[in-house]
């Protein structure tokens, strides 16, 4: 049996206080999610739109969601409503899309630009040129109802550990950079979401304000 309460308590004592932890809750059932609320959890992570959206339906309404997978643009529309962060806006079409249903749900939507910084060619995200092309937009300017909070990113799957720190390093180097040439004096430009189960110590150590941790909580997942 995997003691999700603990786990939550062991992991919190283990790092600093002013690092989030978003519970990453993928494929795992909402009794699983429920015992992680009551041990004070707040915030989850879901891949999918559709499966975050049943959760919250049933789920206690003070949890925050964020997506942190791959967000198609027609899935927007449905997802807007529900959720607290997206971690995964990697393209300016995205964006658009995500400031038009964010405006006509009168809202502002709180996003992180992902980026590429592993060696696998899967793992899907923007290099810094196309950050810095797409922040320098004019079409971006236009944007109203999206709130840039930061980046994420996601390390090789890998069992080198100065691999993983040089990749999180560079993803530290592309927030300070983006932070000083587009968000000087922006508050809310501030997380760097980075780190899961298997290297989410070094993430601190590098600078993470945001890890996002599942099987660490919940057990090991089946197929995603
Ligand atoms: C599944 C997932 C995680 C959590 O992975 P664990 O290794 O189980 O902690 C974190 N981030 C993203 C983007 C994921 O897809």
């Amino acid at each position: 049996m995997v003691d999700i309460v603990s786990n939550i308590r062991l992991l919190r004592q283990g790092i600093p206080s002013s690092v989030k932890i978003v519970a990453v809750s993928k494929t795992k059932p909402v009794e699983d999610i429920l015992a992680a609320y009551e041990a004070g959890q707040r915030i989850f992570g879901e891949n999918r739109v559709q499966e975050l959206i049943s959760k919250r339906e049933i789920l206690p309404g003070d949890i925050e969601w964020h997506l942190i997978g791959h967000l198609q643009t027609n899935k927007v529309k449905q997802l807007i409503p529900h959720i607290g962060m997206i971690h995964s806006a990697d393209s300016q079409k995205l964006l658009e899309v995500i400031d038009m249903e964010s405006g006509k749900a009168s809202r502002t939507t709180d996003c992180l630009l992902q980026f590429h910084i592993a060696r696998e060619e899967t793992k899907s995200g923007l290099t810094i040129d196309e950050a810095i092309g797409i922040l320098s937009s004019p079409a971006f300017a236009r944007l109203k109802a999206v709130r840039i909070c930061g980046v994420m990113g996601m390390a090789t799957y890998s069992g080198d550990n100065e691999l993983i720190r040089s990749e999180f390093r560079n993803l530290r180097k592309y927030f300070i950079q983006l932070k000083e040439r587009f968000f000087p004096d922006n508050s809310s430009f501030r997380e760097i979401s980075m780190g899961m189960s298997g290297d989410y110590r070094i993430a601190i150590e590098e600078g993470a304000t945001i890890i996002r941790i599942g099987s660490l909580i919940f057990g090991e997942r089946g197929k995603d």
